[in-house]
Parts: structure tokens; C-alpha cells; sequence
């Protein structure tokens, strides 16, 4: 081992605490140390290369270390890195609201509130729905509905409506009430009281992804946007997965030409470069919040569109047109699902493959985790949910990387009877 893998490593076990992580067998087990990326591949510290088999933590869209990208953030870099955005404007931000809005039909989601990560874009949804409803005559609306399994991030709000018991079950009692429901059918079973006394419903669209990559029924999205209109309650689509094509087109909404009334970003947005979020609505929502000062909404956080995130995602967005990355895409889908369906035939220890888009679950029979590891050694880093073992690279990877990759995972499996 190097001796500077040698040295990070021990700095980590001595002072650094991971995400959703066991520490203690951390610890006691040897962390790769990432250190390079270029297009889907990353090199650890001693020299080793992977495929980025769930595009960082399901960020990354058009590959590591992308020049344009990364003179889009230089050049901001030269100008300002930071500035506040309570109080002052930056042309970034500006320019980016801007082109988000366009990517919807005109006098749809035209504001956009911007914030830092997948789970304070949810929080300022949420937020924003309570307080539009008591801006509006309605302070009894103030509840929401989930779906049972949904993810929507770790903060205390978000995380009120996350229906996943292993991450959500110690916080439950301290976060908001919230009606959790399996289905469309339930959802229209539940009491009119409940009903009459919620703000607005959420969920993750097309495809549930901490539920181990879980598909919804094709149609859902459009009854659900049905049933909220004949209810009079808000829509909040948590796309912060299943954003910047990931499902094949740009938003998850548009494969069944829904509108939101609050739709969520992150991950992607940056291109998986920066943290930033961004919550859009409706004219109808923002203009609540007009007229007496005391209707200001109030929140915010200290990087609010923070200029080299917005940057990045413009960037990003110019790299959608030049590239036709969502055209160039739907051959790369076609691959993903034929490359599956072989490595079902071919593998008695899958179960099931779940996809939609770009993105792709495999669940095993036992052991997810330890498949994961065996992956690593034939140059596929990805992560389990339980035993579902997620593909999702970036969108920029070549259909011959996703042979590589697929056959990376057969051979673990191969190699863990
Ligand atoms: C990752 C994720 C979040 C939380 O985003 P963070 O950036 O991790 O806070 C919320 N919703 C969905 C659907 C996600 O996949």
C-alpha cells in the first residue's frame, strides 16, 4: 500500500464518520480511497480503475472530470466562488431558473427556490405547501400523504415522510405526522377527514429508488395527478433521482405529461459535480407568498444558489444539447435491458431485474453486499440495497462500458456461489 493511502486511511478511521455506515466495522475493514475520475471511471488511491456503477451515490450524468463542466465552474471560479443570495442576485442563478423553466410548457413551473441538496429541496416543498395553505384560507390543510417505502432525503421534515421502518422508525415520533399509503387504491380508500386535512401528497415518480429500485404501475402518475385535482391537494414530485434523464427523457413527469405543483431536483442537477437543490412551482403557489411582507417565505439556507453549483448546471445543460445526450441514450436503455434479460438466463442466483430508463436494479438471493465487494475486484464499484445490487452509471457511458459492467456483476456473482 502506498504510503499515502495508508495515511488517509488512518485519518479516516481516526476522525471521519461515513453516511449509513456501521462505523465500527469500518473501521475495522480497509477503505478504498477515491481519488481520479474520468468519463464513468474512478481510480482509487493505489492506482486501481472502476466503472462508477451507480454514478456516485446516482449524481454523476455526463462523466467525471467532463471539460466543459469543468470550465464552467473554473471560469465562475475566476469571478466569484460565493455570494449571497439573501439580499443580492447572481447572474448564474438568474440564467439557470431561467432554463429550467424553459425545460416545462410556458406559465407551468416558472420559480424555482433554490437550496442545497435532494432533501432540503423536499423540505422547502413541504414547507412552502404548509405555509401557501395558510396564505390561503386553509390553515387546516397542513398534512401530508407519502407512500409506504418512499425515500425523500435524512432531514427531520424530509424524513417525516420516508416510509423505509430501517431508516425512519427511531424518528418517527419526532418528526411531522404523516398518512402513508401502499397505493392508488388505498390512497382513494383513505377517510375524507384525512383527506380534507392534507397539503399536499409526495412521491418519487415512475420508479421508488431506496425501495430497491422499485417501478410504479405505468399510469399512476397521471391518476395521482387526477386525484389530487379532484381533492384539491398538492402534488409534490420528488425527482431528485430520477431527474436529468435518468428515466430516458428529461423528468420522470414527462413520460406521462404531468405538471407538478412543486417538483424537486438535485443529484443530477450539477451534472453530479456541486450540492445544489432546486424546489420549482407554479405562479398559482408563488403568488401566495406576495402582497404583505409577513408572506414572505421563510427560509434559506447560507449557499443558496451558490454561483459555481449554478454554473456547473448550466454547464450540464448545455452538454444535454450539445451531446443529445437523451437521444444518444435510448439505444444505451435498449442495451441495459437486453444485457439484463442475458445475465438473468445466465445467472441462477438473480431473482429479479427492475428497470426503468437508465435505471436498473438486480436483486440476488442472498448477500447483495458481498457481491458489491466481489464486483469491485473485476472493476465495478455500485452499492446493494439489501440484496439489489444498483446499476445506474452515468448517461454518458458507452454501451460497451455497460458490457463491462454487466459482465463485472456475472462474474461476481460467478464468484460468490
Ligand atoms: C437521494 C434522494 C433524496 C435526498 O437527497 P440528498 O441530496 O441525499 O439529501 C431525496 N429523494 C430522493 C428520491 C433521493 O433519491
Amino acid at each position: 500500500m502506498r504510503k499515502d493511502t495508508r495515511r488517509w486511511i488512518d485519518a479516516d478511521k481516526a476522525h471521519c464518520w461515513h453516511p449509513f455506515t456501521p462505523q465500527q466495522a469500518w473501521t475495522e475493514s480497509e477503505a478504498l480511497v477515491l481519488v481520479r475520475g474520468e468519463g464513468s471511471w474512478l481510480w482509487d488511491s493505489e492506482g486501481r480503475r472502476y466503472l462508477d456503477g451507480n454514478s456516485s451515490i446516482w449524481t454523476n450524468i455526463h462523466g467525471h472530470n467532463h471539460p466543459h463542466l469543468n470550465a464552467a465552474i473554473t471560469r465562475q471560479l475566476g469571478e466569484i466562488a460565493h455570494s449571497s443570495y439573501l439580499g443580492f442576485a447572481n447572474p448564474r442563478a438568474s440564467e439557470l431558473a431561467e432554463r429550467l423553466c424553459a425545460l416545462f410548457p410556458p406559465a407551468t413551473l416558472e420559480r424555482v427556490f433554490f437550496s442545497d441538496d435532494g432533501s432540503t429541496a423536499v423540505e422547502c416543498a413541504m414547507k412552502m405547501a404548509i405555509q401557501f395553505r395558510q396564505q390561503s384560507g386553509e390553515p387546516e390543510r397542513d398534512g401530508f400523504i407519502a407512500f409506504d417505502q418512499a425515500y425523500h432525503g435524512d432531514t427531520l421534515g424530509a424524513a417525516s415522510l420516508g416510509g423505509v421502518a430501517r431508516f425512519q422508525e427511531r424518528f418517527r415520533k419526532h418528526g411531522l405526522p404523516v398518512r402513508f399509503v401502499a397505493d392508488l387504491d388505498a390512497l382513494r380508500a383513505l377517510p375524507a377527514d384525512i383527506v380534507a386535512t392534507t397539503a399536499a401528497l409526495v412521491i418519487e415518480p415512475l420508479i421508488q429508488g431506496v425501495n430497491e429500485m422499485r417501478p410504479w404501475p405505468a399510469g399512476m402518475l397521471r391518476a395521482l395527478r387526477t386525484w389530487c385535482d379532484t381533492h384539491g391537494v398538492h402534488l409534490i414530485l420528488d425527482e431528485v433521482m430520477t431527474g436529468f434523464g435518468r428515466t430516458g427523457k428529461m423528468f420522470a413527469c414527462q413520460h406521462e405529461d404531468v405538471i407538478p405543483d412543486f417538483l424537486c431536483l438535485a443529484k443530477g442537477l450539477t451534472g453530479g459535480y456541486l450540492p445544489l437543490a432546486a424546489t420549482m412551482t407554479t405562479g398559482r403557489i408563488y403568488d401566495a407568498f406576495l402582497g404583505e411582507p409577513d408572506r414572505a417565505f421563510y427560509y434559506g439556507h447560507s449557499y443558496t444558489a451558490n454561483p459555481l453549483g449554478c454554473a456547473a448546471a448550466l454547464a450540464s445543460l448545455d452538454v444535454f444539447e450539445q451531446e443529445q445526450t437523451l437521444d444518444r441514450l435510448q439505444p444505451k436503455i435498449a442495451r441495459m435491458t437486453a444485457l439484463l434479460g442475458e445475465l438473468k438466463s445466465a445467472s441462477p442466483r438473480v431473482r429479479d431485474i427492475r428497470q426503468c430508463g437508465f435505471i436498473a436494479g438486480i436483486e440476488v438471493d442472498h448477500d447483495g453486499a458481498a457481491v458489491c465487494l466481489a464486483a469491485r475486484d473485476h472493476g465495478i464499484l455500485t452499492r446493494p440495497i439489501r440484496d439489489t445490487l444498483v446499476l445506474m452509471p452515468p448517461l454518458s457511458t458507452t454501451e460497451e462500458e455497460l458490457a463491462t459492467a454487466v459482465e463485472a456483476i456475472a462474474r461476481a456473482l460467478e464468484a460468490r456461489p
